[in-house]
């Protein structure tokens, strides 16, 4: 009989992580100042991963839940600049950076709403606004890194 150990990585949605696996996870977070950083695995040094029991937990998915007690919508990441800082306040989802960047354009006097000027998606949800105050669409950006793999290397 081999020993060889298979590794299953579990959904992380509200209460569907087991309390063992939370102490697991909090007892991988060190207190730095204002911040949780992350002593446990970290994939590609960026991601941190959780191993529990043959199982393994997108780490900063878990930190999401236990803080906001709601799944996150699309990537989790720290928005406070630590490079693998978990600490609940400091994540951030698609739906909060995308409100930091409403408040930006407000702080710029501009409304981000209606379509983009492609006329494809919702500014609310896809703009922003750069420093130089020109309103972006990031479903645009996406489209083009889709399309133009390496011929989008404009002269600068
Ligand atoms: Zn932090
Ligand atoms: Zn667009």
């Amino acid at each position: 009989m081999t020993s060889r150990r298979i590794v299953r990585t579990a959904p992380v949605t509200p209460g569907a992580v087991p309390t063992a696996a939370i102490w697991a996870f909090r007892e991988r977070l060190d207190r730095a100042g204002d911040h949780r950083v992350w002593t446990g695995t970290a994939s590609k040094g960026t991601t941190p991963v959780l191993f529990h029991d043959d199982t393994v937990y997108p780490a900063r998915r878990v930190a999401w839940i236990l803080h906001h007690g709601a799944a996150p919508v699309g990537l989790v990441k720290a928005g406070c600049g630590v490079r693998l800082c978990m600490h609940g306040p400091h994540l951030t989802d698609d739906v909060t950076r995308q409100r930091e960047r409403i408040l930006y354009a407000a702080l710029h006097g501009i409304t981000l709403a209606g379509p983009c000027t492609a006329g494809t998606h919702e500014l609310a949800e896809y703009g922003y606004v750069r420093p130089n105050r020109v309103t972006e669409c990031r479903g645009c950006d996406n489209a083009r890194r889709r399309t133009k793999p390496l011929e989008g290397a404009r002269a600068a």
